[in-house]
């Protein structure tokens, strides 16, 4: 660790020298390296966080510039996993940080796993379905984590040390029915309070990491940047019908087997998961879907277009389909074409 490049971290009285050590050894995981992910994942790497595992399972598009930072033009052109483009990055900015890009759907299978060595998870998902999976994740295995949610204008932040403080489900027992929040397909959203939830979640972890337990808010907060509202709502008792960290009941982390299917946020589109491993030969794919449309791939996926439709097929037999958002038509095309 060089102190030089610490010298005004630790200057501040609230990290120190014994704090910037502290987080020279510490091992982040940031779940999401889309708009929150990536500046979480800038922000700890700048602040010399010596271990970070950055997951998504998603590719850079256009449409992602004008919020997630830490991409650009030429990873666009380049058809990178937003996880190998923001390590890359990571790896510009401090090279002293150890960076692991994993790119995959965190799912039942392997959350626990992809949270068990390190010290804090940083939530840069975009739905409420992985949000109530690391809960369920980080309060059976004790590990704090930090929520954050940005939406249009508006945005929430918690942080969960299990119990100790109350989880997500204390919060929101249920998970909001499909169709009814709004979702950056349906609402949109501005860089601005993107970048004001990442501040929330990084300090938080940083506290957390620096063990000053005694900082973290505890509460729910919300605010508005273009309706110039906050609530601070403060968070103390945890139900005793808590079925997460009061009744020891992981419901997320449970196999309902087959495909795992989710509508992207932001696009026109339905992912399909499988629900064992996988690993897909793209040249011999390629081949196989040569006379039905255009293929192309690289390493790290393979795309697919044939009439209006676009497929991207990752390594583990992961799809996204492209110019639909309903979950039974996309099942079919990924039958037809990549075969169930
Ligand atoms: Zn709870």
């Amino acid at each position: 660790m060089n102190p030089e490049r610490y010298s005004r971290q630790i200057l501040f009285s609230g990290i120190g020298k014994e704090g910037q050590q502290r987080l020279a050894e510490s091992h982040a995981v940031i779940i999401g390296c889309g708009a929150l992910g990536a500046m979480h994942a800038e922000m700890l790497a700048r602040a010399g966080v010596g271990r970070l595992r950055l997951i998504d399972r998603d590719f850079i598009e256009e449409s992602n510039l004008h919020r997630q930072i830490m991409f650009e033009e030429r990873d666009v052109a380049d058809r990178l996993p937003k996880a190998v483009a923001a390590a890359a990055r990571v790896g510009r900015i401090n090279s002293q940080v150890e960076v692991e890009a994993v790119v995959k759907d965190v799912n039942y299978s392997n959350v626990e796993e992809l949270i068990r060595e390190v010290d804090v998870v940083l939530d840069g998902t975009d739905n409420f379905e992985a949000r109530f999976l690391i809960n369920d994740a980080a309060v059976k295995s004790g590990k704090p984590w930090v929520y954050g949610a940005a939406v249009g204008s508006y945005g929430a932040q918690m942080t969960i040390r299990p119990r100790v403080t109350p989880c997500l489900r204390c919060v929101f027992p249920e998970m909001p029915a499909p169709g009814t929040s709004p979702t950056c397909d349906t609402a949109g959203v501005i860089l601005p309070i993107i970048a004001a939830i990442a501040a929330h979640q990084v300090a938080e972890a940083l506290k957390i990491l620096t063990r000053q337990f005694e900082k973290l808010h505890g509460s729910l907060l919300q605010f508005d940047l273009w309706q110039n509202t906050s609530t601070r709502l403060r968070l103390r008792d945890r139900p005793e019908d808590c079925p997460s960290c009061r009744q020891g009941r992981y419901d997320f982390l449970t196999a309902r087997g087959g495909q795992f299917v989710t509508t992207l946020c932001g696009r026109d589109a339905v992912q399909i998961s499988p629900s064992t491993a996988v690993q897909v030969d793209f040249a011999e794919l390629a081949e196989r879907m040569r006379d039905a449309g255009e293929v192309s791939y690289n390493r790290f996926m393979l795309k697919f277009k044939s009439g209006g439709r676009e497929i991207t097929v990752f390594p583990d037999a992961r799809c996204i389909i492209k110019g639909t958002d309903d979950p039974n038509v996309a099942r079919s095309i990924y039958a037809r074409y990549i075969g169930a």
